[in-house]
């Protein structure tokens, strides 16, 4: 007889199956109340025992309480910050990703993870314009595929500049690139040359000009560009900045976390071609190509560069480097800071392959079309004007006359109410509203009743 937790139940199998399947069976997927629900902490006191508590009760107690209090992100009406809706066949197959015992850590135990998840890279590198051999790895987020690729960049840079204090060596950065890069500086201990774009778009001639007039343009290393500002989805001049960096041998790093995914975009893919210039580039299934968190998409123009910097040495580790399949050999391991990893790619992999890459331009430019759409429904709305032209899939606007705190009850009572979840956010230090469209089903009839909610 084997160890009784490791034993197989039956009926809390089909417990659990039953709450999956009607999850996945509802269309759409309700919003629920996040913060606005009560909170009963005292329920989980004592919840950690010696002898443990039946799995059906404390699947019930996650069914009916916990997970009512969050916001469904994959709901077609939560609009704040940047959502999350993955296709159903991309949440199919987490499960089976989930009971599959996958390492996706290295070539040795998972290759047959490795060969899938680095075609859905290929094919992301490719449709980037990035070159062949392009490649990389699945990493939690944009902020870890940010870290990651800096670190290379900022390796790099020193390796090039042996005059240039390795301390001293700097990233150029927009005053409106995410939060992360910050992040990501202040961990790899090196500071920005922090340009400030008007309107808030990096060009070519902002970075020329930051340059020429900085004291020491020599320790800058690189350049980081948006595809796609999380706050109001301006995409940089990435063609320009790309071919400056190429010119002058700065490290290349495009943060597509969010924009990345209108590649897919028949009307809008040609903001992004500057990205075949990139050394380093990130986009985020878990934003707008419809796979479940956690799911980013880090790749390198010169794969072999990352692995020299990133891998992890140790002896127990030798055997991971030795194979014989040296051509394709490939432990995504190597490809950022961290070692063992879900097989995370794979959904995306899949519901990729399955739906078809149709299937995604046709979901991503629904987002972009339902924007300019939104834009025009503002426009005939006298009560709210836009703060600047739709970028993307994001729209900025005001309604005249209010105040944050009126933003915020707006903001409260449309989640009470379960219309929708939308979150004002700041523009330029004024208190605006923003709503970020990313899945497919958000209808006109919503917005036009969002927007009709703040008449009065
Ligand atoms: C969301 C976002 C990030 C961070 O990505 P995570 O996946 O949340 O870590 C970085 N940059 C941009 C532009 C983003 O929109």
């Amino acid at each position: 007889m084997g160890h009784h937790m490791f034993e197989y139940d039956a009926t809390l199998t089909d417990a659990v199956f039953a709450y999956c399947r009607e999850r996945l069976s509802m269309q759409p997927v309700p919003l629920d109340y996040g913060s606005l629900t009560h909170m009963p902490l005292a329920d989980l006191d004592g919840l950690i025992s010696p002898d443990g508590h039946d799995p059906e009760e404390i699947l019930a107690f996650f069914k009916n309480e916990l997970s009512q209090a969050v916001v469904s992100i994959d709901a077609p009406n939560f609009l704040a910050f940047i959502p999350n809706a993955p296709t159903k066949n991309s949440l199919l197959f987490d499960m089976v990703v989930a009971c599959s015992g996958l390492n996706g850590t290295s070539w040795l135990e998972s290759k047959g993870v490795v060969v899938a998840e680095n075609q859905a890279l290929a094919f992301l590198a490719d449709l980037a314009g990035m070159p062949f051999g392009s490649g990389g790895a699945f990493v939690s987020g944009g902020s870890m595929g940010n870290l990651s690729g800096l670190t290379v960049g900022r390796d790099v840079g020193r390796a090039l500049r042996p005059t240039v204090p390795p301390h001293e060596v700097r990233f150029a950065i927009s005053s409106d690139a995410h939060s992360s890069i910050g992040k990501a500086l202040h961990v790899l201990g090196i500071e920005a040359l922090l340009v400030t774009p008007d309107d808030h778009r990096l060009t070519r001639e902002h970075l020329a000009a930051a340059l020429d007039a900085d004291p020491h343009p020599e320790s800058v290393v690189g350049v980081v560009a948006t595809a796609g500002t999380t706050n109001a989805g301006i995409v940089d001049d990435i063609e320009g900045i790309g071919s400056y960096a190429r010119e002058h041998g700065l490290w290349f790093h495009v943060d597509g976390a969010y924009g990345g995914a209108a590649l897919f975009s028949p009307t809008h893919r040609h903001l992004l071609e500057g990205i075949r210039h990139a050394d380093s580039f990130v986009v985020d299934p878990h934003k707008w190509l419809f796979a479940p968190l956690d799911c980013a998409a880090l790749i390198y123009r010169n794969p072999t560069v990352a692995r020299k910097i990133l891998a992890q040495q140790a002896s127990y580790l030798d055997v991971l480097h030795t194979g014989d399949d040296e051509h394709y050999e490939w432990n995504p391991s190597d490809f950022a800071i961290h070692l063992s990893r879900r097989a995370r790619g794979l959904p995306f992999w899949y519901s990729l392959v399955t739906n078809g890459t149709r299937s995604y331009e046709t979901a991503v430019q629904a987002a972009i079309d339902l924007a300019e759409h939104t834009a025009l429904m503002i426009e005939k709305r006298d009560y709210v004007e836009l703060v600047r032209p739709v970028s993307l899939s994001i729209v900025l606007f005001r309604r005249r006359g209010w105040t944050a705190e009126q933003y915020e009850e707006w903001s409260h009572q449309l989640l009470r109410d379960q219309i929708a979840f939308v979150t004002p956010t700041k523009w330029e230090g004024e208190t605006v509203a923003r709503f970020a469209f990313l899945h497919p089903d958000t209808a006109e009839e919503l917005v036009a009743q969002i927007l009709d909610t703040m008449r009065d």
